[in-house]
């Protein structure tokens, strides 16, 4: 299988332009080290109805091209199982029947990190299993041997975060982000994920559970968010932010590729053409400020 990296939208609604730059990203740290770039919708959730095609069309309006069919993971539901199975044999999962408020209002296990799962469901015995599956449905969590996990990113270097009895299927059998994540890219040959790094404190998790499943994890690379004028990371309540809304007050998406290529230090012009500038350790660190003047959104 050749290596790959690529962009994994969840098609909740248009992209917007920190969207739009994560994949501009993605799709240069792949081609920049010959790899393929692959494209993933990650539709287990959050999905809205006609979202997907705007996305790929988005996409391609702003250069950003596949170089496989689009992967969608609803279609890969025997995928998740299995590996889920495969876990399960080891002992490594057990039932959860908490509810949120549960969690939230749970003490705390001792030296257990803020957030963490407190592990109320990891030692019920099978009779008090028994009981507690008359009243709920499930949610299948992974019974986890460390607390924390190191990372290495190419941007961030190494990065320790917390492990904790992350679910692995929920409770209305959706598979969760973190098991078809993991499943997905060794599935696809990717070996390089590229994202927002609003998505770095997860990877320790996706890490872990690919050791687990005897997977190798890619290499990472996570990028700065793109940020409103509060420094807050953008969406879509902050007005003309998506290429539809761009063009409507008479921005091309040919002026949102040239402005974010331009924040990226990359000359405008097509993404080929930036490809032959791009240095991933010449990237700004910071998040970019999407300032809405529109004089510099329509100047050339
Ligand atoms: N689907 C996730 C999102 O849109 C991205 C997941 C990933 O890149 O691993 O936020």
């Amino acid at each position: 299988m050749t290596s790959a990296g690529r962009f994994a939208p969840s098609p909740s609604g248009e992209l917007h332009v920190g969207n739009l730059r994560t994949a501009i990203l993605a799709w240069l740290f792949a081609k920049s080290t010959g790899r393929d770039f692959l494209l993933r919708v990650e539709d287990l959730d959050r999905a809205r109805s006609g979202a997907e095609a705007e996305q790929l069309r988005d996409l391609q309006a702003i250069g950003v091209s596949w170089d496989a069919a689009v992967v969608r993971q609803t279609e890969r539901g025997a995928l998740y199982a299995q590996a889920i199975d495969r876990l399960a044999v080891e002992g490594r999962t057990y039932e959860c029947f908490c509810t949120r408020r549960e969690i939230q209002e749970a003490p705390s296990a001792p030296h257990s990190p803020q957030g963490a799962y407190p592990g109320t469901c990891r030692m019920l015995s099978d009779a008090e299993r028994e009981i507690r599956r008359a009243s709920r449905p499930a949610s299948i969590r992974l019974r986890s041997d460390v607390t924390e996990w190191a990372v290495e990113d190419q941007l961030h270097g190494k990065y320790v975060g917390v492990v904790d009895d992350f679910v692995l299927r929920r409770n209305d059998g959706v598979t969760a982000y973190n098991l078809a994540v993991v499943v997905d890219d060794a599935a696809q040959g990717i070996d390089q994920v590229v994202r927002g790094d609003d998505l770095l404190p997860s990877t320790p998790r996706q890490a872990y559970l690919a050791t687990l499943l005897g997977l190798q994890a890619p290499k990472y690379a996570h990028v700065p968010l793109v940020v409103n004028h509060d420094g807050v990371r953008l969406a879509k309540r902050d007005g003309a932010v998506t290429l539809g809304d761009l063009a409507a007050v008479g921005v091309p998406a040919e002026r949102v590729r040239d402005l974010i290529l331009e924040s990226l230090g990359l000359p405008a012009g097509t993404l080929a053409e930036a490809l032959l500038d791009f240095d991933p350790a010449s990237l700004p660190k910071e998040p970019w400020v999407w300032t809405t003047s529109s004089s510099r959104l329509t100047s050339q």
